[in-house]
């Protein structure tokens, strides 16, 4: 494991990709599972850390500014060379081997093969809340706050479905997912104060890492 700079002997240093969302959100839920969590804005700072977080935000800012940042081309190098990452909402976008409704010069770091539709459950419901069971993380259904939020049309062989939400025209839509180290949620569990999803990510970063 490649330590990151600061970090302690066992602790994962996980980078949060900085240009734009719920940087700081996510910085404190990683805390709290016991990771060191540093913003991640400029390519050298991603040398330094083990594991990516990708915030919910908007996707196509957060893919001009990883052009622009010259984030792109690393973090694609880094997913492909097996750094473990997770995604919420327009992290999952950013996540996704194929975005539907997006914009026509709209890049995405890939990694999991998935399509993902953006702005999918509509704008009568932009935002909802609505109880997620995950696979893998024992107890009561999550609590998922969904923001103008995408969710998965077709999942890869490889693509393990973690969750699924009902709504009244959309039963069963699919909104959690693994493929091997990268991970991906429709909803922002760094919003509520369930840690059960970060922790996940903690620990399979660290068994991916060890
Ligand atoms: N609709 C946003 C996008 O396309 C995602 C919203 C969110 O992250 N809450 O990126």
């Amino acid at each position: 494991m490649t330590f990151g700079r600061d970090a302690q002997a066992g602790q994962l240093c996980i980078g949060v990709l900085a240009l734009q969302g719920d940087i700081r959100e996510h910085v404190r839920a990683l805390t709290e599972c016991g990771a060191l969590a540093r913003p991640v804005r400029r390519p050298e700072e991603l040398d330094d850390v083990d594991a990516l977080v990708i915030p919910g935000g908007e996707s196509t800012t957060i893919s001009k500014l990883a052009v622009d940042f010259g984030l792109l081309d690393p973090i694609r190098k880094r997913i492909g060379e097996g750094m473990p990452a997770y995604g919420s909402c327009a992290g999952m976008i950013m996540l996704a081997s194929e975005v539907l409704d997006g914009r026509p010069d709209q890049q995405s770091f890939g990694g999991i093969e998935m399509t993902v539709r953006r702005n999918a459950f509509g704008r009568q419901v932009d935002s909802f809340e609505a109880p997620v069971e995950l696979a893998g993380m024992p107890g009561p259904a999550f609590h998922a706050v969904f923001i103008r939020a995408p969710w998965v049309e077709r999942v890869g062989p490889d693509v393990e479905v973690l969750g699924r939400v009902d709504r009244p025209d959309h039963p069963g839509r699919i909104v959690a997912v693994r493929q091997r180290n990268l991970l991906a949620t429709a909803f922002h569990p760094e919003l509520t104060p369930d840690r059960r999803v970060h922790r996940y990510f903690v620990e399979m970063a660290g068994r991916q890492l060890a």
